[in-house]
């Protein structure tokens, strides 16, 4: 039996696809991928298209990470790679490797490349003393440097990018004109002469030194221990040193940032593995062309400050991405904090003067530069999950590049939800997701999404036939779809994140989605996010969820776990819950509060019907006396999923009632008084975690066995949680279904875009 396309079934044949771009044509990258493939034992093929070099590979997981992973290392000395995508489809039975016949046809689609990191070769001219870019900050060539950045319109020429203002030198003009050179009609093509210069500027904006000096002061200012505004290729960076305790206080007080993980960049590979533990995969994405920062765990005794990221055992790790960064990083020789330079949910500061008057009370230093940056590009967030990617934040290195779907789309604009939001449009049978644009949560956010909009209509000339949006009526990108005057289609949350993970896979019909969030707009009035769908043709049927509890001061049990907790507990006590005072959860609120929880939960005033799992999860993590409050999205839940010690055999009892709506009611009472009987016996955090995760994943697989369908997809913001992942592909896989998650596109809001474009598509064949 095969076992789907996710998970480690033991010698299971699974099929991979992969799409490089890049100079990979021309200079033996087929016949290197089909002897590559041939030594591994694998099946498939290999095909030039105008878009790229397209290969299917065929076998066992650990062969095909083994593939992926040489197709990097091992690639013909003249290849580059300037994006390379890969996700698992349902094995075909490819049969033995083959070299295919060229596609010819096909239009030469004019995608937008996204920014991709510099290539080795600019980086050798970068350092070597008798280059004439020698320390050149802005090297890049055809291969490498900044795009997607720095594209005002198409076609992507000089003129149409943010470098139209520097005029080429005749050395520079001579290597962009000469067909023979690495540099031919590359667009960002700088050199010291003519090119982009740094200045370093103090807290206050006023010019300190300019070029080499510039770089050499501002390593002075992060070596002692203060803050660093840093340009880089989509916005300001603040940066510090990450060994400094002192330094990341001042940081964290002036951001006024709590406890929230702050990004790393390292110098380089060998000194991330002295911190983190980094296998073959991580490797690889560390060092592939896109360059995101990704999640590693932490080594005892890393040599950085535990302000990082508190109470985590991962750590987020970037390498440099542009010459600055590397010439920076070398020069300081240790690890530092890169975090986006930006205020509490607005948007990271991308002009100098703002930079210099929204961030001058964080960085004591400004390193900039005079190439515009044309639209916000946050770094991007990915890990390794069962060993497959997982993209958490998409935006530089892989925005703007489409998915490319089965069926051919209506011209759809999707304007996607409230958290993490992205936008994306259909053309063909592509859709386009936009960068990670962010939480709407200040008018500056909602300013810079209404723009977002407005930059990619624009730049692809769009003109949609409908505008899909959220079904809640008071979401910004709801009301904003409303306003712009075209046929708006609304589509449930959860039916989005079902469509976004079913399109990240290929997949079309009607599987059983589970989309598990933190909230999202039901449509019985209740928040939901712990919903089991089954999607057929752009609408859902709601075959399963949780029994609801009321949310006490609704958006407020948000940033306070407890209040979910006391809620959860009078859904399954009653007014007794108000009595047990020995749980970590009542001891967390005073008496006076207690009265007024109580009176808001017996009047129903302002305590909305929850059916969340990522509330379920607060709840717990509250009542193990884990976190009662919190200071960022997700932390109470991420606090009991760290806890875990691992897969757990037991469960803990349940029960699913039928016959409603939605079709199957799981009651989670009995799940709650045994971990609170587990809690008061002694058992540790530890154990009543994984029991949790395992108890979670058991909930589903009935569910799924109830459902008649055999194929499951996973969606939203609780499939980032690894354990659970982990725990659903063994329960659900155990019992022959075949369990699919999120690739290319993030399982969180990020792919709310993605899902309503197909929605909306299906609802209109
Ligand atoms: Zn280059
Ligand atoms: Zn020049
Ligand atoms: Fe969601």
């Amino acid at each position: 039996m095969s076992s789907g396309s996710t998970g480690r079934g033991t010698g299971a044949s699974r099929r991979m696809c992969v799409f490089v771009r890049g100079a990979v044509q021309g200079v033996g990258f087929r016949p290197f991928v089909y002897n590559l493939a041939k030594r591994l034992g694998l099946g498939g093929w290999v095909l030039n298209s105008p878009q790229g070099v397209q290969i299917e590979v065929e076998g066992g997981q650990a062969d095909l990470e083994d593939f992926l992973v040489r197709l990097q290392k091992e690639k013909p000395r003249l290849a580059f790679i300037q994006s390379l995508e890969w996700s698992y489809l349902d094995p075909a039975n490819l049969g033995e490797f083959k070299i295919r016949e060229s596609k010819a046809g096909g239009e030469k689609l004019a995608f937008v490349l996204p920014d991709i990191a510099t290539c080795d070769l600019c980086l050798e001219e970068t350092m070597d003393a008798k280059d004439r870019r020698y320390l050149y900050p802005f090297t890049n060539c055809t291969l490498c440097g900044p795009r997607f950045s720095i594209i005002e319109k198409l076609p992507y020429d000089r003129p149409n990018t943010s470098m139209k203002a520097f005029r080429m030198c005749p050395a520079c003009a001579k290597e962009y004109r000469n067909p023979e050179d690495r540099r031919f009609h590359a667009q960002p093509i700088a050199c010291h002469v003519c090119g982009p210069r740094l200045q370093l500027l103090d807290g206050k904006g006023a010019p300190m030194a300019g070029e080499e000096e510039a770089l050499l002061m501002a390593c002075a200012v992060v070596r002692g221990g203060r803050i660093l505004g840093l340009k880089g290729i989509g916005g300001f960076l603040l940066l510090a040193d990450a060994r400094n305790a002192e330094a990341l206080t001042r940081l964290r007080q002036r951001k006024l940032r709590e406890e929230k993980p702050l990004a790393l960049m390292y110098p380089d590979l060998k000194s991330v593995e002295k911190d983190c533990f980094v296998d073959a995969l991580e490797a690889r994405l560390l060092t592939s062309p896109e360059k995101p920062i990704v999640l590693l765990r932490k080594r005892p005794g890393a040599s950085i400050s535990d302000l990082v990221a508190p109470a985590n055992p991962y750590l987020g790790v970037m390498l440099p991405y542009a010459p600055l960064h590397h010439l920076l990083t070398r020069e300081l020789g240790f690890p530092v904090v890169a975090t986006s330079g930006n205020l509490t949910d607005e948007p990271m500061a991308i002009e100098t003067d703002e930079a210099v008057s929204k961030l001058g009370s964080i960085a004591d230093a400004f390193l900039t530069h005079d190439r515009p940056i044309v639209r916000r590009m946050d770094d991007s967030i990915a890990r390794i999950v069962e060993g497959r990617e997982v993209l958490l934040r998409r935006a530089r290195g892989y925005a703007p590049l489409p998915i490319e779907v089965n069926k051919k789309l209506p011209k759809v604009l999707a304007l996607g939800g409230h958290l993490k939001n992205t936008i994306a449009m259909s053309k063909g049978k592509h859709v386009f997701v936009s960068q990670h644009i962010g939480d709407m949560e200040t008018k500056e956010a909602v300013e810079a999404f209404q723009q977002a909009v407005n930059d990619f209509q624009k730049l692809y000339e769009f003109k949609p036939e409908v505008v899909a949006t959220d079904l809640h009526p008071a979401y910004a990108s709801t009301q904003f779809g409303e306003s712009l005057g075209f046929e708006v289609h609304k589509v449930q949350h959860h039916l989005a994140h079902v469509y976004s993970v079913m399109a990240d896979n290929g997949l079309d019909g009607s599987p059983l989605g589970i989309s598990w969030d933190g909230t999202g707009y039901g449509e019985d009035n209740t928040v939901w996010g712990g919903e089991f769908i089954i999607p057929d043709g752009g609408r859902g049927e709601w075959l399963a969820g949780f029994e609801p509890f009321p949310l006490i001061g609704g958006e407020k049990a948000i940033k306070e776990p407890r209040r979910s907790a006391l809620g959860m507990l009078y859904a399954c006590f009653g007014k007794e819950a108000f009595e047990m005072r020995d749980l970590p959860t009542l001891k967390a609120f005073t008496d006076d509060e207690l009265e007024w929880m109580k009176a808001a939960v017996e009047h129903d005033v302002q305590s909305p019907k929850c059916r969340s799992v990522g509330r379920l999860f607060d709840g717990v993590s509250s009542i193990l006396g884990m976190r009662q409050k919190i200071s960022y999205e997700g932390q109470a839940a991420m606090a009991l999923e760290f806890a875990a010690n691992g897969m757990a055999e037991r469960i803990y009892p349940f029960d699913i009632k039928s016959g409603g709506r939605p079709k199957y009611l799981i009651n989670w009472g009995r799940t709650l008084s045994t971990i609170i009987q587990d809690a008061k016996s002694g058992v540790g955090n530890d154990i009543i975690s994984s029991r949790f995760h395992a108890t979670l994943a058991e909930m589903a697989a009935k569910i799924a066995e109830a459902s008649g369908e055999r194929r499951v997809v996973l969606s939203g913001g609780c499939f980032q949680n690894a354990l659970l992942v982990r725990n659903f592909q063994a329960r659900l896989g155990q019992r022959g279904f075949e369990v699919y998650t999120h690739q290319r596109i993030p399982p969180n809001d990020g792919g709310i875009s993605l899902g309503q474009v197909i929605a909306t598509a299906e609802a209109r064949r």
